[in-house]
């Protein structure tokens, strides 16, 4: 196999077309879909050298695939990362971090506007095993620094977060981490590395969802991890080899090409996220818009310092609460009525009914989950037509 993975400093957009390209005999030009489990081996003695690690090459796909290879090695390089390894789900990705590096005993600090499903990780499951966790505001550096023990191994956030796209000092918290040695982890899956790069400001180990903007069209579900060689080597490696949270060659495939389309189509969304929400910003019915690029968004400033867009999700309020966000939702009739979120098709969702219904109704009026907000993840359709959509359903709300 040919091998073009040193990308020297090729700019973002040429590193999501190229970086990481393995050719085969056959010199494709679009990357291989390597379909397969296994592996043959010319002779024993062959097979011997690759168990042991004396020779390169694959043995099982669990343990690595050509295809995967190619799609973590273009993620890294996005990311400015030592090395990716893919998994099956984002959960199954933030799940093998947490996992692999912490053990009874530790302790987490992480941001309580967190992924619902993270939020069960740390709240249900890591406490099983003896790992314990501070939720803190992650917009207040000072709650950070108040939270970490002599036990705390990791900081766990995402930023902008879900869904009132509150942002996090991801500098000031990668210092916190450092000074008590602990590792930063931060989920990417809202900004994509085309407008924000955690590793840039810090953070040792950053976590995706695969299944949102990397796919992009909604097709399939996977998950990244990004870290240091170390990490990989002392914690990782051993742990995703023998678990087997692997992601399919096929789904590594649509999101590796995926990443061909990623810096355009995050500018796109931006564009549209930014017309929408000025368009929104000025109905009588909205009384409230969050987006981080707006400079009423409450850390404007910082989410212009440390991204290089706003993203493509809109949060915003509507008078008379739950009643007329569901009358509004069910008035639109281009925008789909969905949870997921990052898709070419604009997707809406009412989070206190749906993404955030186990939470108790303080722990939603503490993130400013109300019942009149719904959350906009704003696609690639011409935004005139979005605004219009909008207008419409509006007036029904
Ligand atoms: C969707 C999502 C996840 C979980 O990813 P899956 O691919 O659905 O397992 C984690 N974090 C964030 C921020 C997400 O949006």
């Amino acid at each position: 196999m040919a091998t073009n993975k040193k990308p020297g400093n090729w700019k973002k957009r040429t590193l999501g077309v190229r970086a990481g390209t393995m050719r085969s005999g056959f010199q494709e030009t679009s990357e291989a879909l390597f379909m397969t489990s296994g592996y043959a081996y010319e002779e024993a003695e062959e097979a011997e050298a690759r168990f042991k690690g004396e020779i390169g090459g694959y043995q099982y796909s669990r343990f690595g695939n050509p295809t995967i290879s190619m799609f973590e090695d273009r993620m890294a390089a996005l990311e400015g990362a030592a090395v990716g390894r893919a998994t099956a789900t984002g959960m199954a990705a933030v799940t093998s971090v947490f996992l692999a590096g912490l053990k009874t005993g530790d302790h987490v600090v992480a941001a309580k506007a967190m992924f619902g499903s993270c939020l069960h990780v740390v709240e249900q499951i890591l406490p099983r095993f003896g790992i314990t966790t501070t939720l803190v505001d992650g917009t207040d550096v000072s709650a950070w620094e108040k939270a970490v023990r002599p036990q705390t191994r990791m900081l766990f956030l995402e930023t902008p977060s879900n869904p009132t796209l509150a942002i996090v000092d991801l500098g000031a918290v990668a210092r916190i981490a450092d000074k008590h040695g602990a590792l930063m982890v931060v989920d990417n899956a809202f900004a994509t590395p085309a407008l924000q790069r955690p590793i840039e400001f810090g953070a040792h180990i950053v976590v995706h969802s695969t299944t949102k903007y990397i796919d992009g069209q909604g097709r399939a579900l996977g998950g990244m991890i990004l870290c240091g060689q170390k990490f990989l080597d002392d914690h990782l490696q051993v742990f995703l080899r023998n678990t087997g949270p692997s992601i399919s060659p096929f789904n590594a495939w649509l999101h590796l090409k995926s990443l061909e389309t990623l810096d355009l189509r995050m500018k796109a969304h931006c564009e549209n996220a930014v017309r929408v929400s000025d368009f929104l910003a000025g109905q009588k019915k909205v009384t409230r818009v969050l987006y981080p690029f707006r400079a009423d968004h409450p850390q404007h400033n910082l989410a212009r310092a440390q991204m290089e867009g706003g993203g493509g999700v809109v949060a915003f309020e509507v008078e008379g609460g739950k009643k007329s966000a569901f009358k509004l939702a069910n008035a639109l009739g281009l925008i789909d009525i969905s949870n997921n979120l990052g898709d070419a098709k604009s997707l809406i969702t009412h989070p206190e009914t749906t993404t955030h219904q186990k939470l108790t109704p303080e722990a939603r009026a503490a993130l400013g989950v109300t019942s009149g907000l719904l959350r906009l993840s704003v696609g690639l359709e011409d935004a005139d037509d979005l605004c219009e959509d909008l207008e419409q359903a509006l007036k029904v709300a």
